[in-house]
């Protein structure tokens, strides 16, 4: 990818990781005026991996970006989810139409990797990006941050922004080790797809549940099918390859029922294997100088949010908001943000961390009392209690002036 014509009158941020928080970041502080360059250490975007449930301010700041119809078509629209016993027989389950009825139908579901390639799309040929490289070292000066790269090689920067997820470098280098900040919640996660799995039920989350593990199967569209493993599993330390991990997977769904057997079957063909703790991270502060953290790396809230890539579009939209707004005075911004976002994150942690037990309750009585829950939402108007509160988004989105938005919007390939 060429690089975007530098400009010395903006104030040039680094930004590591380019999944859903880095490219939104990118965008919006592009649209501020500033000139970021994004580095990723994979040598091209993720594909595969999961799919995500997509609405509230995520949604706004997505349809803010002009990437809603293209968001709306590559993505789905579940109608149920259905929990299922030994034989596949549904054992409870709701619709899911409530998420839409409870967001005015701005409600979807769609792969991580695509919302991550159409945010990346927005910023092609606005931004300087680097594939396959990474921060390796960084000091920070009192004018800017000077900057070690994999490959080799020194630059500098005004800022350096850690969008680098869950196991963040930049926050390993400017704050410290991850098991200071890393609050694990007591389950493993492991995704992959197929393609031509059979049987296929369109538009319905299926789930299989038995004491400490839950799997999960969603249908995709091109013939695909998408897994999902969450277990339980104490200790901080996970298989560190893939075949420990798919042996990791053998082990604890070996004596499953239903589906089971045919899956594991299917997990030996494929080498793109999600495999990760089901963690948070909490920490005092998301900043150190001229280094900050958005997106997970600073606020991750883990899958049992079903929130944590709006979260990031969140924190990358408001970090670059506050900067424009302090005309780049960056304590004043990184302070601003922090403000404005600490209390929200955090109920939105502590609800996830309550979810837990529901998504794979650890015991047979657990099971029990969550299908009882569920069977409670066929209930009319249970379902909207109980899901409203949780989907409801108890921050407003900040209007900040953004004077180059619409030279992006129109697609100008070269603003400086
Ligand atoms: C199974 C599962 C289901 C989920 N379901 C939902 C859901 O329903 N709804 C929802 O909103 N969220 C969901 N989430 C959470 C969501 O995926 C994350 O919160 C979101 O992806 C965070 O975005 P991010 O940009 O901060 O980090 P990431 O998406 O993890 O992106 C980080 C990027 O940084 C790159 N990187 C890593 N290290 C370096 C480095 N050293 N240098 C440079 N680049 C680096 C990575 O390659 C990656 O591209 C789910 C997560 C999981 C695991």
């Amino acid at each position: 990818m060429p690089s975007a014509p530098q400009s010395p009158d903006r104030k040039a941020v680094l930004i590591s990781g380019a999944g859903i928080a880095g490219p939104t970041l990118a965008f919006w502080l592009r649209a501020a005026g500033f000139q970021p360059t994004l580095i990723e250490r994979a040598p091209e975007l993720r594909t595969g991996g999961y799919v995500i449930d997509f609405w509230g301010l995520g949604y706004d700041i997505a349809e803010r970006m002009g990437l809603i119809k293209e968001i709306n078509r590559v993505g789905y629209r579940a109608q149920e989810l259905r929990i299922v016993d030994d034989r596949g027989q549904r054992v409870t389950g709701f619709g899911t139409r409530v998420f839409s009825e409870l967001t005015a139908e701005r409600y979807v579901t769609l792969r991580r990797s695509d919302l991550s390639r159409l945010l990346f799309e927005k910023i092609r040929g606005t931004a300087e990006v680097l594939f396959d490289s990474e921060i390796v070292g960084l000091q920070q000066q009192p004018d800017g941050v000077r900057v070690r790269l994999r490959h080799g090689g020194e630059r500098r920067f005004d800022l350096v922004i850690g969008a680098d997820g869950l196991h963040s470098a930049v926050r390993g280098l400017a704050f410290g080790p991850q098991r200071e900040f890393e609050k694990h919640l007591g389950y493993v996660v492991a995704a992959f797809e197929v393609a031509g799995y059979r049987p296929r039920d369109e538009d319905v989350y299926l789930m299989y549940g038995q004491p400490g593990r839950m799997l999960g199967r969603f249908t995709l569209h091109d013939d695909r099918t998408l897994f999902l493993f969450v277990f339980a599993a104490e200790g901080d330390t996970l298989p560190g390859t893939l075949d420990l991990q798919k042996s990791m997977l053998r082990k604890t769904y070996g004596e499953g029922k239903w589906e089971c057997p045919q899956v594991l079957q299917r997990l030996e063909e494929t080498d793109e294997l999600y495999f990760d703790r089901v963690s948070q991270i909490r920490m005092e502060s998301w900043s150190q100088g001229r280094v900050a953290l958005a997106g997970d790396a600073a606020v991750c809230v883990s899958l049992l949010a079903g929130q944590g890539s709006a979260l990031a579009m969140i924190s990358a939209y408001v970090l670059a908001g506050e900067l424009g707004s302090a005309g780049g005075r960056h304590e004043a911004a990184f302070g601003n943000y922090e403000a404005r976002l600490r209390n929200y994150i955090t109920a939105k942690q502590q609800g996830a961390e309550r979810f837990a037990s529901a998504f794979a309750p650890r015991t047979a009585g657990g099971l029990w009392f969550r299908n009882q829950v569920i069977r409670a939402f066929a209930i009319p108007g249970v379902a909207r209690f109980a899901i409203g509160r949780d989907i409801a988004d108890t921050l407003q989105l900040p209007d900040y002036r953004w004077p180059q938005l619409q030279e992006l919007s129109s697609g100008a390939q070269a603003l400086a």
